[in-house]
């Protein structure tokens, strides 16, 4: 066994691993290394991978494998991933999951899946809210910004992400349903996957996630 903690967070889109990422990663010291954002991030600046991954992403569709896991063990290689990280959003995907866990032989990991029903999906995604400038997500029923379109964190510019417009989010939860819902199997049957209900309060949730890991990672 190493001294490296990964923790992989697993769930349908809109089920909170965004909002429990950002809280596991201060809670846990680990770096949040979400390869949605990476995307994104990689939109706003232009870049060659950011074009490549465009289409797929505003369809609710999945970028391929290779260009995923090129710039996810991009990302893991840095210093800041050194005793561990954790992942929001990936692995996706079998072929994502197997090369991940050649990377990681040896090493402490834990998947915790957030359960939540398909028919709160798609009202839970069409009321969120990502802050521009900083990332944070908010939520007009859960979580509402004290100043409408204003971030209550940094001050900046909220808005709705293209792919949670209600058509995208039922073709992303078919999306997920084929081929990253037999993720869910393929951790159990690895002995690592932890599963906690996904429609509580954020804080419920987060108090179940951290219990889950106790003794685990
Ligand atoms: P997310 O923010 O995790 O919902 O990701 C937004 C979009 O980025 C997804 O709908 C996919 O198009 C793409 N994406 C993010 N992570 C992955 C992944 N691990 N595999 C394939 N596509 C991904």
């Amino acid at each position: 066994m190493s001294d490296r903690r990964v923790v992989i967070l697993l769930g349908p889109p809109g089920a909170g691993k965004g909002t429990q990422a950002v809280r596991l990663s201060a809670g846990l010291g680990l770096p949040h290394v979400s390869t949605g954002d990476l995307f994104r991030e990689n939109l706003s600046n232009s870049t060659e991978l950011g074009k490549r991954a465009k289409g797929f992403m505003e369809a609710g569709q999945l970028v391929p494998d290779e260009l995923v896991l090129e710039m996810l063990f991009d990302r893991v290689s840095k210093p800041d991933c050194a005793e561990g990280y954790l992942l929001d959003g990936f692995p996706r995907t079998i072929p994502q999951a197997e090369a991940l866990d050649v990377r990681l032989a040896g090493e402490d990991t834990a998947a915790l899946l957030l359960e939540v029903d398909d028919s709160l999906i798609v009202g839970r995604a069409a009321g969120r809210l990502l802050c521009k400038s900083c990332g944070n997500i908010q939520h007009l029923e859960y979580a509402p910004p004290a100043k409408a379109g204003v971030c209550d964190q940094c001050g900046g510019e909220l808005h709705r992400r293209k792919d949670d417009e209600p058509e995208v989010v039922r073709e992303r939860l078919v999306v997920y349903h084929d081929q990253t819902a037999p993720l869910v199997g393929f951790y159990e049957n690895k002995g690592q996957l932890r599963r906690v209900k996904g429609d509580q309060s954020p804080d419920a949730v987060y108090a179940d996630l951290l219990q889950c890991l106790e003794g685990v990672v």
